[in-house]
């Protein structure tokens, strides 16, 4: 926030530094005044997440702490904190997206037992949201990029802003200086599926904001080599699959899960409709241990809803071998014809509905 944004908020100036620390303290009773800070600032129009993740997935990825504090807009108790008392030269970052929120130079000891920044480190990455909890108007900071609550500002800070942003610890992390800046948006990861014509997988995905590249291969077989042809005589041994490269600060591997599953049948083995043959197999050829444990609970959750079993595969990557040009992007560069208007269009226009 920079000065002109100051203005802006409603006036808080008449709070003592004793007084505002006894507000963000409220000691004794935080646990109970956090569930009431979560109803208010939960109405709060202004909030812009850019990243949105379903909530069992910040749990998956937080620490409880961290989580109470930046998802349920808890307090960490005073004087606890990991960066309370911390001096080191650096930029401090959103524990929950790496966002870059303060930097160590304009930060003091304020004596209030939180973390204490005169400014934040540039006019993007904090917002702020008026917060009535606790019968009185104070001003919550956020995170810009998540929505994590970060703590309040006030204005009984030091010059040049005259600001106090007052900010849990645990909505933290630490980049020391000198240290490349963590682009948590660049860092991508792969999956390849299986789930019946290729060209069907690759189509639905492309469209996905957060997928940043699909193709289409053969993956799976005993034979060491892989053509069209003979994958489709169905003696290689391999799948027909789709290579997706996704940004996971984007779009979760969940909601790659729900749109493999939604696409084709997962319980017709080698099998996909009209299409025949083990190179039309339901298969997760998953990259990460992470992949392969929210692969196996999802089969375990359908399995739990459907008459039939699922047969999907759910084995570790191996060798890709990339499908020769004519079958990459076919459904965009054929749109006409006959395959892409009877099978594929049908499932790209139901993923986009999901
Ligand atoms: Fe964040």
């Amino acid at each position: 926030m920079n000065r002109e944004n100051r203005k802006q908020r409603p006036g808080v100036a008449g709070f003592t530094l004793v007084l505002s620390m006894m507000l963000f303290c409220w000691p004794l009773t935080y646990c109970s005044a956090d569930s009431n800070r979560a109803e208010a600032a939960g109405g709060d129009e202004d909030v812009s997440d850019k990243i949105v993740k379903p909530e069992d997935e910040w749990k998956d990825q937080l620490t409880a702490e961290q989580y109470r504090v930046l998802r349920e807009k808890g307090t960490e108790r005073p004087f606890t904190g990991t960066y309370n008392k911390f001096t080191e030269d650096g930029t401090y970052l959103c524990a929950a997206c790496g966002e870059e929120l303060f930097a160590s130079d304009t930060k003091y000891d304020s004596g209030s037992g939180w973390p204490a920044f005169w400014d934040t480190a540039n006019d993007s990455g904090v917002a702020s949201h008026d917060d009535s909890s606790l019968g009185m108007v104070r001003t919550e900071v956020t995170c810009s990029s998540c929505g994590g609550h970060l703590g309040h500002v006030f204005e009984d800070g030091p010059e040049p802003t005259g600001l106090r942003y007052c900010v849990n610890s645990a909505s933290l992390d630490f980049q020391p200086a000198g240290e490349a800046a963590a682009d948590v948006s660049a860092e991508l990861e792969t999956v390849v599926l299986g789930a019946g014509c290729f060209w069907c997988t690759e189509a639905a995905f492309e469209w996905v904001d957060g997928v940043t590249d699909v193709d289409v291969g053969y993956m799976g077989g005993e034979k060491k080599d892989a053509d069209y042809k003979r994958v489709c005589s169905g003696q290689t041994g391999h799948a027909e699959v789709a290579r997706i490269t996704y940004d996971p600060m984007k779009v979760s591997f969940q909601r790659v899960l729900e749109l493999f599953f939604a696409i084709h049948d997962p319980t017709t083995l080698n099998r996909q409709g009209a299409d025949v043959g083990p190179q039309y197999r339901s298969a997760i050829f998953y990259t990460t241990e992470e992949q392969k444990v929210a692969a196996e609970k999802a089969v375990e959750a359908l399995n739990a809803k459907l008459a039939d079993p699922v047969v999907t595969e759910i084995v570790p990557a191996v060798e890709y071998h990339l499908a020769e040009t004519y079958h990459q992007d076919y459904f965009r560069n054929n749109p006409e014809a006959g395959y892409c208007q009877a099978v594929v269009a049908p499932k790209v226009k139901k993923a986009k509905k999901l």
